[in-house]
């Protein structure tokens, strides 16, 4: 199970995808197309958003019911992996996973629009109220389409309830029944043959012996329930997620990789101890190159924040972690880890705090560490790393209690050093 352990884009694609090659499924259990994972295989460039990335293994790659799924994308996505000669014909989907309607990108944006200032930062690509029809009980799912007689009436209620929200509400424009039941209806041919039963299909590829990848989307931090709500995911991207989204026991998960990066990043809004002061900024924003996969946002850097790391390995129970992008500090003298969070009432703690006000006025307390201005492009073992980024790895593992077990030195797949 790998699991992202900040706020995303931890370089999970990567991780997954070194995984990959040595699994024989490969799982997404929640999320939709929001999440982006860049691959960089044989100087080709990926950006999958549905597809798992055991794709480019030839794995059987698998999307679970806790997934919501944007047809459009998901076609795109095929269309353009078998263009680039990826074969695509064991990819699944389970029926149970909802579908991205119309009429949930359209509120997305005009809601998103509305809270102008105070808005959450989402992706506007239909996600949150497809999860929030889901728990209405509203939605609609993907072994809907293939039905058109009951996808035509439910598109025709749900359009008459959404359209009142589109005009009325946003003051946006409504969609035309035909429009999206004719679009609908066109997204059957194509996803036939990838419909599964995942959670059988992955039930017996355990019993079978085989292994079982699972691929977690945004991160821990973004968790609908411990993350740092509301600037957060509408799905649960926590390890424990991957049960409920496949639809397989908890006892059937026994190794939890947390995926970090060296330092913090954030898309949106929301608060962020670590977040770096200063020209410094930007220079880890470009070392980074910490822009969005899939929207192009910049990202907010941050120094590596310990005392959310630690929460994440609470809340995920990481056996190992992958340390990435630790190629992107090779710029420093100095690096600040924050230890422990000062809170307002001047007490120090290591703990994440539990109520929201404590963490937006918390402040990082930190250890400054000696850096390396050496690049780590010719290290070839975890033992030819410069000292200082040795010190860097173990100062992790001592605070977290938690081997290292990877550490990314750079985007191309065969940059990962194994400890
Ligand atoms: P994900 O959603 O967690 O997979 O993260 P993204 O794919 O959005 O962002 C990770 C970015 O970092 C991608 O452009 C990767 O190619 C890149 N990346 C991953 N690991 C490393 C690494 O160790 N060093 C460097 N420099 N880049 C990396």
């Amino acid at each position: 199970m790998i699991v992202g352990a900040q706020w995303g884009d931890e370089g999970k694609g990567k991780i997954v995808d070194l995984l990959a090659q040595h699994s024989d499924v490969v799982v997404r259990y929640q999320g939709g197309p929001n999440a982006g994972h860049t691959i960089v295989a044989d100087g080709e460039t990926y950006k999958f958003r549905h597809m798992p990335s055991g794709l480019l293994w030839g794995k059987e790659c698998v999307l679970g019911a806790g997934c919501v799924i944007d047809p459009d994308v998901f076609i795109e996505e095929l269309d353009d992996a078998e263009s680039r000669g990826l074969d695509t014909s064991r990819v699944r989907v389970s029926g149970n996973a909802h579908v991205i309607m119309p009429w949930h990108v359209a509120i997305d944006g005009a809601s998103e629009r509305r809270l102008g200032r105070l808005q959450i930062g989402t992706t506007r690509r239909g996600i949150g109220p497809a999860y929030a029809d889901k728990s209405s009980r509203l939605g609609i799912r993907v072994q809907d389409l293939f039905d058109q007689k009951i996808l035509r009436q439910k598109i025709e209620v749900a359009l008459a309830e959404k359209n009142l929200w589109l005009e009325r509400i946003y003051g946006a424009e409504p969609l035309e029944l035909e429009d999206v039941a004719g679009r609908a209806e066109r997204w059957a041919p194509r996803l036939r043959s990838h419909i599964a039963d995942a959670s059988l299909l992955v039930h017996q590829a355990l019993l079978d012996g085989q292994d079982v990848l699972f691929e977690g989307a945004q991160g821990t931090l973004l968790d609908l329930d411990h993350g740092t709500y509301p600037f957060v995911t509408s799905s649960n991207p926590l390890a424990a997620a991957a049960a409920t989204g496949t639809g397989i026991g908890p006892n059937r998960i026994d190794q939890v990789v947390g995926v970090a990066k060296a330092y913090v990043t954030r898309v949106g809004e929301g608060p962020f101890p670590t977040e770096i002061e200063g020209p410094n900024q930007e220079r880890v924003r470009d070392l980074g190159g910490e822009y969005g996969t899939v929207t192009g946002r910049t990202r907010r850097c941050g120094w590596l924040d310990l005392v959310a790391l630690r929460y994440a390995a609470r809340l995920n129970g990481f056996t190992s972690l992958a340390l990435t992008k630790l190629d992107v500090l090779s710029d420093f003298d100095e690096l600040p880890v924050c230890t422990r969070y000062r809170l307002p009432d001047g007490t120090e703690t290591p703990d994440f705090p539990a109520h929201q006000s404590d963490f937006h006025h918390a402040d990082p307390v930190y250890e400054v560490v000696d850096g390396w201005r050496e690049p780590l492009d010719e290290v070839e073992s975890a033992a030819g790393l410069p000292d200082a980024a040795r010190r860097y790895v173990e100062l992790v593992e001592r605070e977290l209690g938690v081997p290292v077990s990877l550490i990314g030195t750079g985007q191309e797949r065969e940059r990962a050093l194994a400890r």
